[in-house]
């Protein structure tokens, strides 16, 4: 655990090079501590096991190092600390508000109204009150579900302002055990997180959805609420999204072309950071940084960088 006043965090997935909205997020979580005096700590988000591997993360944390985004600390990857996640899940179930839910996948997307914002359901509650006859006869195995309040959560995000969720009817109760005994992304990440002392978490605006979930999770395992900043996503110049399948934009490809400062200031230009394109380094940019100047709306990428 780090003891620092601010504590960011960089939390990739091995499962290929970045591509430049990667990029993109670890720069501004990387500036946003170091320009408050703050530390960092890295972890490999690996639950995914079939697509990620220890040779990307070792990639990754050379891709970082060049950008000249270094880190204090690195914690363990999560593939390994299964343990340490079932302790977290036992306080759930010894709080009764775990329940199992052998709802198949067909019938989740029948029953569940389309969620809003990211195309998943909310989830009707449909195995919340089966009786123990019910769940005898059940053949399958269950993913667990935790239940949630009805009640408003507000993200106060440094990037996108106020942000407000009743995961009772904008989400419903979730899963953080898959039934292959896997858990899931927002158990895991609010354990790390937690554990880790991290005070503020900055990634990509995809993921704003997901902090009202984290908050009732920190708030049940006794961990303080992070600060939020998510950040724009960034777009190709005919507005389409980019995703890994731009393969010239990831890092791999950009290093051939760009150097390090080349590409943080074509970045950091496009974002709102500094008026005009020039080449710049992570640590010239920490004086130049505030949330205010960044841009909130997706960004369309500078046409320089294709
Ligand atoms: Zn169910």
């Amino acid at each position: 655990m780090m003891e620092k006043t601010v504590v960011g965090r960089f939390a990739p997935t091995p499962s290929g090079r970045m591509h430049l909205g990667n990029v993109f997020a670890a720069l501004i979580a990387w500036l946003s501590a170091r320009s408050q005096g703050g530390g960092l700590v890295l972890r490999m988000e690996d639950l995914d096991t079939q697509r990620t591997s220890s040779t990307y993360a070792e990639t990754l944390r050379e891709d970082l190092k060049w950008l000249g985004l270094d880190w204090d600390l690195e914690t363990p990857p999560q593939s390994q600390r299964s343990a340490v996640y079932e302790r977290y899940f036992d306080r759930l179930k010894e709080l009764d508000l775990l329940y199992p839910c052998y709802c198949t996948r067909s019938q989740l997307h029948s029953v569940n109204a389309p969620h809003l914002s990211d195309g998943t359901y909310v989830y009707a509650g449909t195995c919340r009150n089966l009786t123990e006859e019910q769940k005898k006869a059940q053949t399958r195995l269950p993913a667990w579900r935790v239940k949630v309040p009805d009640r408003l959560w507000t993200v106060e995000d440094m990037g996108q302002g106020l942000y407000r969720e009743n995961l009772a009817t904008d989400c419903g109760d979730f899963v953080v055990r898959r039934a292959d005994g896997v858990f899931v992304y927002q158990l895991a990440v609010t354990v790390d997180d937690g554990e880790a002392g991290v005070t503020e978490v900055v990634r990509g605006m995809d993921l704003l959805s997901s902090s009202p979930r984290q908050m009732y999770l920190q708030e049940l395992f006794g961990f303080r609420h992070p600060a939020y900043g998510h950040v724009p996503l960034l777009m190709a110049p005919d507005g389409r999204r980019l995703s890994k399948r731009d393969q010239d934009l990831d890092l791999g490809a950009l290093r051939q072309r760009l150097s390090p400062e080349a590409l943080i200031g074509s970045l950091a230009h496009t974002a709102g950071l500094i008026d005009k394109s020039a080449p710049i380094s992570a640590k010239e940019l920490t004086a130049e940084f505030h949330w205010e100047k960044l841009k909130k709306e997706n960004i369309c990428i500078d046409s320089g960088l294709l």
